[in-house]
């Protein structure tokens, strides 16, 4: 057996895992230890099953959030962001954010840190989850959403401050703008570069595995020189750099007669507010989404809870130097120390790190067990309350459930 490496991403970003990887993980604040135990247990187990102990993973604690305050005296060192970077791929439960200690979040920290610019949420019916939709299986997207600008880089000013009238007054006297007296400003830049390598990233993944669309979602009729340019710059991204490989809708219609030439991608765009009614009418349409951070928010939530609520939505955020995957809810701290919520969404971002590992043995087997465990009707008490005659158990009950299910 090899000795215990760090995972090495070469400068094809083709990655390098062996059979003892050390990963890094955050344990998170809040719900974040009853959920990081859970997943710990399964993820453990699918990896020791699959591979015969022939792989193991060899856990890194960093003390990040009010953990990290506590011993250190901050919530987040260079030190754990220096960490998460060499070992390539980390792992972490939520984070609350501190109030009033000079950031505004955590997880935007680590991920504007870090550039860990593509935010990935797939978006999957697990067979007897309990959803709104008359057809759920016919859900399966996975969202990619900029991190790293838009109205979330943080740049705006209060109403009434130095700062706000003096931003109004340039807008009004140097730029001919039309404003409010005494309004709040907030700036929303959309870049060509950081729009390119995230649009780039998600026709990658569509190509990697064979998903027939990429779907541009935007609301450039109004906002035409941030999302309309977001929509234009992933167009041209998707001819200069996979021109061989993709096809526009309009070119679809034009010189297929609507029959996709095989092995091609369709690039096609909607406007942000008819793609949510879209994404609910007629999901199978839709493949892999792209979209600036804001919209992408809003989707992702809204596409979880088509599929079993906040508790059931893995998550990733990925940059070319490293990925960090993540629970995509926050610290729910009134469930705190209970025992009590749902740990998928963190199960299934332990799986989906599994995944970029190429660990698909132990990540499909955890699939199946935590699938097994739901239809069993062995629920936390989210889909519980959702599914008659469940049968309601702890956090850690339903880990210890799925764990004897895998395979
Ligand atoms: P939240 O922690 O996501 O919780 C909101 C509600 O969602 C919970 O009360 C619960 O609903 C449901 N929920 C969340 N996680 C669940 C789980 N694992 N199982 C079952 N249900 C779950 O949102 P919040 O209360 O607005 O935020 C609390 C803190 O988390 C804030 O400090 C915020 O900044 C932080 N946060 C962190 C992250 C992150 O680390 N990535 C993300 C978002 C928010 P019911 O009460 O209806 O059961």
């Amino acid at each position: 057996m090899n000795g215990i490496k760090k995972i090495k991403k070469d400068e094809n970003g083709t990655l390098h895992v062996p059979d003892r990887p050390v990963i890094p993980f955050i344990e998170g604040d809040g719900i974040g230890p009853d959920i990081w135990k859970a997943t710990r247990l399964v993820l453990d187990k699918a990896v020791q099953i699959a591979f015969r102990g022939e792989k193991e993973i060899e856990w890194l604690e960093l003390d990040v959030g009010e953990k990290g305050y506590q011993k250190t005296g901050e919530y987040l060192s260079d030190q754990a962001l220096q960490s998460i970077q060499d070992h390539v791929v980390a792992i972490k439960g939520p984070l609350t954010t501190p109030i009033g200690k000079g950031f505004r979040s955590l997880n935007v920290a680590i991920r504007r840190k870090l550039d860990l610019y593509a935010c990935v949420r797939p978006v999957r019916y697990i067979e007897s989850v309990p959803s709104p939709m008359k057809y759920p299986e016919k859900i399966n997207m996975v969202v990619f959403r900029e991190n790293t600008e838009d109205l979330y880089a943080g740049i705006e000013w209060q109403s009434g401050t130095r700062e706000a009238e003096q931003v109004i007054s340039f807008l009004k006297e140097k730029m001919n703008a039309d404003l409010p007296d005494h309004a709040g400003i907030g700036i929303k830049p959309i870049s060509e570069k950081n729009t390119k390598r995230l649009v780039a990233s998600a026709i990658s993944y569509a190509a990697d595995h064979n998903l027939p669309s990429v779907t541009l979602m935007h609301k450039g009729n109004i906002m035409k020189f941030t999302e309309g340019a977001f929509s234009n710059w992933g167009y041209e991204v998707a001819q200069e750099e996979f021109g061989d490989r993709t096809i526009t809708e309009n070119e679809l219609y034009e010189k297929h007669g609507g029959k996709v030439p095989a092995g091609k991608i369709i690039i096609k765009d909607r406007i942000a507010d008819m793609l949510f009614q879209q994404v609910l009418l007629r999901p199978d349409e839709f493949s892999v989404i792209a979209t600036p951070n804001l919209n992408g928010d809003y989707i992702s939530d809204a596409l979880a809870a088509q599929v079993g609520g906040l508790g059931m939505a893995p998550g990733a955020n990925i940059g070319d130097r490293c990925a960090c995957f993540e629970a995509t809810h926050g610290t729910a701290p009134k469930y705190a120390g209970q025992d009590k919520v749902n740990p998928s969404s963190l199960i299934l971002s332990g799986a989906m790190m599994l995944d970029y590992m190429g660990w698909e043995d132990a990540s499909e087997r955890l699939r199946k067990a935590l699938q097994d465990t739901v239809k069993a009707g062995i629920v936390t008490y989210d889909l519980a309350r959702q599914i008659k005659d469940a049968t309601e158990v702890k956090c850690s009950e339903f880990a210890k459930a799925i764990s004897e299910r895998i395979k």
